[in-house]
């Protein structure tokens, strides 16, 4: 992007946060006067003119008036839109895109409008973040990007509505082609790759037209770290097919599509000086288990950028690993298939500290305060937050952890997305978050409360004792089992490399000391929850589990593997892939 349209965007962003307070009241006025008359509103708001009220009061009027909605509330609607009813619902113009959350978070997956506000407000992030991340990372105009992107189809539904993923929409959308005309940098691999269905056939080609353009990549990038990890190691196998295809400029027999061979066959071309290069990085790269690949493959790369939060985090220290010493990581923007959320400001900060500073014209944002709990007054509840009520963008408070809700254009009205986030502090008037966790209890029996956090706590901790043995955990999941009375926890590791059952014994123990919820240590000391089980899994079998949603209409580009799995069909993927089991002997 030159240099006067990055200042421009970094201008405007300081304008709107300047004006959060008044910009949030405006952008929910535009809203409901956008939808006025859409049924979901006129059950609520009845016929009140909304055109001729003053923003700050149409905005108390409105939350005083129309509930917090889950999806199940909003979801009758949007079945309605996706059977063909075009009278106006939940908005005033109709829906003609839906978009699937990947929901593998929640375990099933949702509809959720999608219109041209979406794929706008997709480039405008972009945009706005590549301005901020040139400021620090200055980028040579024209130069590639490795992206490890993947669309999946697009059907109809019952109704003729369109439907896919939000990223497939955006892939696919004018604005995509736009944003890398805007930012003058350039994704390496044609839409035919993008959106061949099969994601080996793609990734394979994406490292092929990676390493033809490789002094050319700017960065390397995917819309989650677990996307460029799980690429990386597929790398790792297929490396000699790809030298051999780069020193021939030939495309390898397992690409079958006829699509993507005849795309990717018109670009490349043979280069044998570079595939020579390329096989003795790789030669010395193997000795050293992969360590800093990216930089040895593409050294012209400023950076690797992706979201690295939530429950991408597990997955940093393989990116790390991956890139080096030196290779910054730059955690990408936070937003969900509902909507945009905040942009990340500083590039240059770790992972783990990054926080998202909200854009307030991208939706209506409300934040519900919520307080951990004192386990015992809760005795079968089944979340472990204590709420009040919510409060406007402009009344939140720093350290104080909320839930967000959102008032999007696309029709969603006061909609609880179920994330937790901190307000870290403040640009201008507008909060800057900290991304914690979806806030769904991932993992409860009884009165044990264990969110997607404290899961991943403990098996960070648990997982310690690995490294002695030179081991990698590279992922895992789990499941609260209560067919056995009383009931425990299965953590499921697949692990990289050699490790003894002494070892792995340890570990289990450590994990289950680790889950510090006072429910669950009582419950433990109590035997009320039996032993924690660590069940290892073979090598693959997180790759089976992926392919299992890719399979059922997920995303490369949106999967996230579960945390925590009720659906019988994985349990039983993951039981027959065991290969060893450990009981907990903490707590006796
Ligand atoms: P989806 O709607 O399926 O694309 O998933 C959206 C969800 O992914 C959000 O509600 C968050 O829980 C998570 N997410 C998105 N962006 C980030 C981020 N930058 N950091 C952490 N989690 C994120």
């Amino acid at each position: 992007m030159d240099t006067s349209s990055s200042d421009d965007m970094m201008r405007w962003f300081q304008e709107v946060a300047r004006n959060a307070r008044n910009v949030q009241a405006e952008t929910l006025k535009t809203i409901l006067e956008m939808n006025h008359g859409a049924e979901y509103l006129k059950k609520w708001l009845g016929d009140i003119d909304v055109h001729n009220m003053d923003a700050e009061a149409l905005q108390s009027l409105y939350e005083s008036m129309v509930p917090l909605a889950s999806h199940a509330d909003l979801d009758p609607y949007i079945q309605r839109i996706a059977d063909g009813e075009t009278s106006p619902l939940l908005t005033k113009q109709p829906i003609t895109t839906l978009s699937l959350s990947s929901g593998t978070t929640e375990g099933r997956q949702k509809y959720v409008p999608y219109t041209s506000h979406s794929s706008k407000t997709t480039l405008q992030i972009f945009k706005l973040a590549a301005a901020y991340r040139s400021r620090v990372y200055p980028m040579r105009e024209g130069g590639k990007i490795l992206e490890f992107i993947y669309g999946s189809k697009q059907f109809k539904t019952k109704g003729g509505i369109s439907a896919g993923t939000a990223t497939t929409h955006y892939f696919a959308s004018q604005e995509f082609k736009l944003k890398q005309q805007q930012t003058n940098s350039f994704t390496c691999s044609p839409q035919e790759v993008i959106f061949s269905g099969d994601y080996k056939q793609s990734t394979y080609c994406h490292f092929l037209l990676g390493l033809f353009y490789s002094p050319q990549v700017e960065f390397v990038t995917s819309t989650f770290a677990h996307c460029i990890v799980q690429a990386l190691g597929f790398f790792e196998e297929y490396w000699r097919e790809l030298c051999n295809d780069l020193f021939h400029g030939t495309l390898s027999p397992r690409i079958t599509l006829p699509g993507i061979r005849t795309s990717v066959l018109d670009i490349i071309e043979p280069n044998p000086h570079l595939a020579t290069w390329v096989s003795s990085q790789c030669e010395e790269l193997e000795e050293s288990d992969w360590y800093g690949l990216i930089p040895k493959l593409w050294p012209n790369a400023k950076y690797v950028y992706s979201i690295m939060t939530g429950s991408m985090q597990p997955y940093l220290e393989k990116l790390k690993h991956y890139s080096g010493d030196h290779l910054p990581l730059v955690s990408a923007e936070y937003g969900s298939t509902e909507s945009w959320i905040g942009v990340n400001m500083d590039p240059s900060s770790a992972p783990e500290n990054v926080t998202f500073t909200v854009v307030p014209t991208f939706s209506y944002f409300e934040f519900i305060p919520l307080h951990r709990q004192a386990c015992d007054t809760v005795v079968g509840a089944v979340d472990d937050y204590q709420e009040d009520d919510p409060v406007p963008l402009s009344k939140v408070n720093i350290g104080q952890q909320y839930e967000i809700v959102l008032t999007t254009f696309t029709g969603l009205y006061r909609y609880r997305l179920g994330d937790v986030v901190e307000v870290a502090g403040f640009y201008e008037e507008t909060p800057k978050l900290k991304f914690l966790c979806r806030r769904k209890l991932v993992l409860t029996i009884n009165i044990d409360k264990n969110t997607e956090i404290d899961l991943q706590l403990a098996v960070q901790k648990g997982s310690q004792p690995l490294l002695t043995s030179g081991a990698k955990l590279v992922d895992f999941t789990s499941h609260a089992n209560i067919a056995d009375p009383p009931g425990h926890y299965v953590v499921y590791w697949e692990i990289k490399g050699e490790v003894n059952e002494h070892v792995l014994a340890r570990c289990c123990k450590e994990m289950d000391a680790a889950f510090v919820d006072h429910g669950y240590v009582v419950s433990r000391k109590t035997n009320s929850i039996g032993p924690l089980e660590l069940c290892i899994v073979e090598r693959g079998t997180f790759r089976k589990i992926m392919e299992h949603f890719i399979g059922n209409g997920a995303t490369m580009s949106q999967f996230k593997t579960p945390r925590c799995i009720t659906n019988k069909v994985l349990l039983k993927m993951l039981n027959l892939c065991a290969i060893k089991r450990f009981h907990s002997t903490a707590y006796k």
